[in-house]
């Protein structure tokens, strides 16, 4: 099946009312290259503002809550970040799997709110090098995917983020053999799920993508786009990979 790539962006705990015009940027560079989707996953505080200024360009959140509503303090929820103009979230990032410490579970009733609310979800999965030198890899990521998948994981509103942890913000990436095996092995234990659903979902990549190794990535067998941090908060730097997916559509 053909699935359009995406490029998505997360700016993590980055990003302020100056940095609309990096967004209108992102969104001239998305226009320049309509084969591929693109789209930003900014902080909270930024959504509103955003959505309203670069309406052309889907942003996003980068975690909600798993209840609708109710007691509790400093969270929001996937009704809030539709109202403020979101159109998905990333849920199960490494840095909130690890610092948060939550669990699969968690992950999924995340990604099961955000469908309630008609948003999309990346679901992010990745393992510790620890486990790729012991030769656990592919085993850990498709149990973290077996447990975090949400009830209804058919369609185009969720992608999985294939992070390895060791790649994210260091500089290092694994080989595109490495890549390209374990999205056949996600994309194997999703057929295992969910059947033939499975063949709609995108596989995005996601750890130290830069323009300069984003070609080959991205062609990486089943890789279906890119999840990227560091390169995506300035339009210089994201554009690039945003044209190397769409190099390849
Ligand atoms: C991320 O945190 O999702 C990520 C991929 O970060 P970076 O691109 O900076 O490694």
């Amino acid at each position: 099946m053909a699935r359009r790539k995406l490029i998505a962006g997360n700016w993590k705990m980055n990003g302020g009312r100056n940095s609309i015009s990096e967004l209108r940027g992102i969104a001239e560079a998305a226009r320049a290259h309509v084969a591929v989707d693109v789209a930003i996953a900014l902080p909270a505080t930024l959504i509103g503002l955003a959505a309203e200024q670069v309406p052309e360009l889907p942003i996003g959140a980068q975690d909600v809550h798993a209840v609708d509503k109710g007691p509790h303090t400093g969270c929001i929820s996937a009704g809030m970040i539709r109202e403020a103009g979101a159109r998905f979230s990333i849920v199960g990032h490494s840095e909130r799997r690890c610092d948060q410490h939550e669990t699969d579970a968690e992950v999924r009733a995340k990604a099961e709110a955000l469908h309630r609310c008609g948003l999309g979800a990346i679901l992010c999965v990745g393992e510790q090098l620890a486990d790729r030198d012991a030769g656990r890899a592919e085993a850990v990521v498709t149990e973290q995917l077996a447990g975090s998948l949400p009830a209804d994981a058919s369609g185009e509103w969720l992608s999985i983020a294939y992070e390895p942890i060791w790649a994210i913000g260091t500089g290092r990436t694994p080989t595109v053999e490495d890549v390209a095996a374990m999205h056949g092995a996600i994309r194997a234990r999703l057929h295992e799920l969910i059947g033939d659903a499975a063949d709609g979902v995108r596989l995005l990549y996601g750890g130290s993508v830069t323009g300069d190794n984003a070609g080959e990535l991205l062609a990486a067998g089943d890789v279906d786009g890119a999840l990227v941090g560091g390169a995506s908060l300035t339009a210089a730097k994201f554009a690039p990979i945003i044209a190397a997916g769409a190099a390849l559509a």
